[in-house]
Parts: C-alpha cells; structure tokens; sequence
C-alpha cells in the first residue's frame, strides 16, 4: 500500500525538519516538504519519525521464566534455565508473539531471534516462531541456536579432571537440520531470514563453527553468537585455544561483516582490533549483563576502534523485560562511569543510530535499512510527542532515549506495511495474547534447579568463590 505521512518531524545532521515522507511499494520514494500525496494521507503533525529499531539479540522463549531465576552469574543460570525450558510449540508460539509485540511497542521492527530448540522437535519449533513472526509483521532474523557440547562443557575444569556427557545430537545431525531449516524458511523477501548461530565457543566445537562457515557461504547467511559473556569463558578459551576467543574465532574464519556478536565483555585491546578489521558487529545487551554480573562491555572503546555496535534486549530471563527503548537508554549512559572524558560519551543520537543502522549493518543489510533515506525499505516508527512522558516538549531525540517513554510509539510499518496504529498492533489480537500467556502458565516460588544443585561447587571453586 503506497502512502505520504504529512508534516512529521525528522532529524537532520545536527537539527530538525518538518517533512513529508512518501512510501511506494514498501519503500521510501521522497523526503521533503510539501510533497504530492501518494496513496493515502497519514497526518505526521506532532510526531517524530525514526527508522526502525533493531532487536539485535534474543531468545523468545524465554518469556517462559522472566522474573523468576534468582540472582545467579551466566553459567548458573543457564543451567535453572535449561532445567525448566518450555517444551511445547504452543508456548514457542505464544512467547514469540509477545517478544515481537514488546518490539514494536519499543520502536523496534526487527528481531534477531537466537531461538532456543525444543530437543527432538527443531524443525517445529523454527516452524512455530517462524509463523509467530509472519503473523505479527514484525522482520525477523530467526537464529536456531546450536551447540555440540553439553551444559557443563562451559565451565572451565581449571586444576580438575572434567567428564562431560556427550551432546545428544551430533554435530553432522545439527548441521543437516539447520540446512533443512535454511530452505524451508530462509525467505528474506518475505521478511523472514536464517542465521547461522552456533552459541559460542563456550559449548561449540571446530566442527560446528566450520559447517556453519560453509553453510553461512553457501546460502549467503549471516552468522550470530554469543562472545566472551563471562570471566569464565575468558578462561575457558585459554583452555581449550591457548589464545583469546577472538584470535581463534579470526583464525577458523568465522568473523566478518555478516558476524555479529552478543556481549563481548571480556575483550583485550588487540581482540577489539580484530574485531574492526574483520568488519564484526558487537551486539550490546547491557541490562542482561548487569543482571547476570557479567560485567559492563568497553563500548566506548569499541566505537573509537570503529568496531560497529547494535543494541539487544538478550533473552526476558536475564533482562527481565523486551523493553528496547530501556535497553538502549541503559547502554548509552552506562559507559558515563567507565571513562572520565565525556567527550567519549555517547549522545542521544548516536544511540538512535546504533539501534537502527548499527543493526541493519550487523545484518548486511545497510543499504536497503536502518536509516530515513529515499530508496531503504519502510521499516518507520512514529512517536508520539504529545505523549506525557515526552513532554514538556525539549529535544524530542533526547527525551526519547534518556527519558522513560511510555506509550510513545504511535504507527509502525515494516516493509510499508502499517502493523501498529494508534499504538496498538493491528495485526494479531493482543488481549488474546495476554490470556493465553496467563493461562498457560502459573505464578512459582518454590522452584529448584537440580542442575544448579549439581554443579555449584564446581562453579565456585573454579571462579575462587
Ligand atoms: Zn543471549
């Protein structure tokens, strides 16, 4: 559907403008004032007009267990996460289709997915968010997360003598499904993309990393992991490598400008310059890592290398929320503590940019999104500045992100396709979403986790606990 949105704020290099924006075909066509109305006319007064939002690093399904895991570092809580992970396709389902209203309703229109598999019903739970995602209109990057080694593989044996159980699944099986899953789904005109994501060098052996090389040249993939999330994975990777995580990571190949990477908290100096001379993408998912205690990840030297970075909620049991706008807010102002000169500190604005075009960027993808400019693809967000939380009327920008927006966002369209209006999505019925997740689920707290049970010791005394 071809439409004109009519006189709705835009920011210019340094300013503002009031400017007409004409979509045809489910792109941008004219940006300027007083343009000829195309399609129907959209009144833009009182709005501010951005590009879309990337979610550049997730995993839906964990909805399932957002504000109930206790305070626990990376590899514990993975373990209680695991124990109690939602089995069933309709929960799959259910906590895709909120994960992407959350999105949209914080500006994003577009979801990195790193989905987490159902054992023994993978394809169908790729199916699942999959048709989640169509059904919503939100663009999805949908990332089955794989792995080849089993949970405790992940902790470092230090002094000890570790046996681990094999992964249930061998390394060939999961490459082949991921290729199955890559031409059953993998449909970028459609808005739905497949990653590679194997989850990090933490449980992933060579093997893996190298089918999905191939699998990622092959099909023309972009590849997604997780990357030195904790002190442990620093020390694992000396165990298993003798180098850093991203000197073996540069060495098999597997960085590039379709890499992108959540966390990247435990980096050296020279792992950040690999990182900008290969072109990979930091994914920065600040909230998760305070929750976590994984530490504070050196943004601000990632941008003064001109490494690319990109925002991600990480998955609602670490988060434990899909609020983007919050995420973003807490990811440009964090860095504030870590470097004195706030020459170095991020602006508003340079946020903004780093959520849209750093996004698209990290997904190959920056020329056809991530920013207001004719020819892009119509993934557009329009904010409502008579909301009460962004007024009194100030830096309309700047409110946005160092303020607590609520109810800010009014229309979304993704690929020209109008999915929210009047802040309510238009595409599935949200009040029936929220009895569905109440009614699949109860409120909990008397829980255990045996697997935390299992290895806490061993967790404790290799970290000095
Ligand atoms: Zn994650």
């Amino acid at each position: 559907m071809n439409f004109t949105i009519q006189n709705v704020l835009i920011a210019t290099f340094d300013d503002y403008a009031i400017v007409d924006v004409q979509v045809v075909d489910g792109a941008i066509a004219a940006i300027a004032p007083s343009l000829e109305v195309i399609g129907t006319a959209i009144n833009g007064e009182n709005k501010l007009l951005l590009p879309g939002f990337f979610n550049a690093h997730t995993h839906s399904s964990e909805m399932w267990q957002r504000g109930i895991i206790p305070p626990l570092p990376l590899e514990l809580w993975l373990a209680q996460l695991y124990d109690f992970a939602p089995l069933d396709t309709e929960k799959v389902y259910l906590s895709a289709l909120g994960t992407a209203v959350e999105t949209l309703l914080c500006g994003g229109t577009s979801v990195v997915d790193h989905l987490i598999l159902i054992p023994g019903k993978e394809l169908e739970t790729i199916a699942t968010a999959v048709r989640a995602y169509k059904e919503v209109g939100i663009r999805a990057f949908v990332s089955p997360l794989i792995q080849d080694e089993s949970l405790t593989a992940g902790i470092p044996s230090g002094e000890t003598e570790q046996n681990h159980e094999p992964y249930f699944r061998s390394t060939k099986a999961t490459l082949e499904l991921i290729e199955e899953a890559v031409k059953q789904f993998h449909r970028p005109d459609e808005g739905v993309s497949l990653l590679v994501a194997p989850t990090g060098i933490q449980l992933c052996s060579d093997a893996l990393f190298q089918g999905c090389i191939e699998l990622s040249n092959k099909y023309n993939l972009c590849r997604h992991s997780h990357l030195l999330e904790t002190k442990a994975q620093e020390k694992l990777a000396q165990e298993k490598y003798g180098c850093t995580a991203v000197e073996h990571l540069k060495r098999i190949g597997y960085l590039g400008d379709r890499t992108t990477l959540a966390h990247c908290i435990h980096l050296t100096d020279n792992d950040i310059t690999i990182l900008a001379e290969t072109q990979s993408t930091v994914v920065h998912n600040p909230l998760s890592n305070l929750r976590l205690g994984s530490g504070i990840a050196p943004i601000l030297k990632y941008r003064q290398a001109g490494v690319n970075v990109s925002f991600g909620c990480d998955g609602a049991s670490s988060n434990d929320s899909q609020d983007l706008l919050e995420t973003i807010k807490i990811g440009s102002i964090l860095h504030n503590v870590t470097d004195l000169d706030y020459q170095h500190w991020m602006t508003p604005r340079q946020a903004v940019e780093m959520a849209s075009l750093g996004g698209a960027k990290g997904l190959n993808m920056a020329n056809e999104l991530g920013s207001l400019t004719v020819g892009k693809k119509a993934d557009l967000v329009t904010y409502d500045l008579t909301s009460l939380s962004l007024l009194p009327r100030t830096d309309p920008i700047g409110l946005l992100i160092l303020g607590r927006p609520t109810h800010a966002v009014e229309s979304v369209w993704v690929n020209g396709k109008q999915i929210v209006a009047d802040g309510k999505v238009t595409t599935i019925n949200v009040d029936e979403l929220r009895q569905q997740l109440f009614h699949h689920s109860q409120w909990d707290t008397k829980r255990k986790s045996g697997t935390v049970a299992q290895i806490e010791a061993h967790y404790r005394s290799i970290m000095g606990l």
